[in-house]
């Protein structure tokens, strides 16, 4: 018997230590950088809806097919600490994982790959390339560029109950009424609008694995 039978995982400040977007805009120097960090935090403290700074994000930062295999080595690097072993008990225990992000899904395979999880089981936002790799677009149609966009998601997903959302930000906490518990992850970010509607709060993935297990 598990607390929690399916867990939905953030990944950016949740599973890995990096804002992937923040991380491309910083290769287009310092002051894309900041305008990137401030829109992010902005957003995810609830203070701005996600769909009003995707696009612009992405028009501005374009990155190419190189530097989104360069992000993914990024999200392998900075992986949480224990989130492996964590997430090899849960798949164990038969605990379902998703990966549902508002970051960019060919970034995040290779991590999703690394953890045990499959290609099927990671949502989030598609990224296209033309011949020479350069950038010619992102899903637009995606939810996950859309405040409600993980609720929505995640409601289509028809988990088996009961079922924990974990995430540092607003867009993971607002899964929280189609969902069983949501646990605030504070190991990398901690954004007090959040921890508040939180119903549990967890600093590291030992925590995580007592919580949906014991
Ligand atoms: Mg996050």
């Amino acid at each position: 018997m598990t607390r929690f039978n399916s867990v939905v995982l953030d990944v950016d400040s949740t599973l890995s230590g990096v804002e992937g977007i923040d991380w491309l805009a910083s290769l287009r120097g310092a002051e894309v950088e900041a305008w990137s960090n401030s829109l992010t935090a902005r957003a995810m403290d609830g203070l701005i809806p996600i769909e009003a700074v995707y696009r612009e994000r992405m028009s501005l930062v374009k990155p190419t097919l190189f530097e989104i295999q360069a992000l993914s080595a990024v999200y392998i690097d900075r992986v949480a600490v224990g989130a492996r072993e964590a997430l090899a008990e849960l798949r164990e225990n038969d605990v379902e994982l998703v990966m549902v992000s508002g970051g960019l899904r060919e970034a995040i395979l290779p991590l999703a790959k690394e953890l045990g999880v499959g290609e099927e089981r990671v949502h989030a936002v598609s990224v296209f390339f033309g011949r020479d790799g350069e950038y010619t677009g992102f899903d637009e149609r995606s939810l996950m560029t859309r405040q409600n966009g993980k609720r929505a998601t995640v409601k289509e997903m028809d988990l088996k109950g009961p079922v924990l959302a974990v995430g540092d930000g607003m867009t993971d906490c607002d899964i929280r009424p189609v969902v069983d518990g949501f646990a605030a992850f504070t190991g990398f970010m901690k954004r007090d609008p959040v921890v508040e509607r939180a119903d549990y709060v967890i600093e590291n993935f030992d925590q995580l694995r007592a919580l949906v297990l014991e």
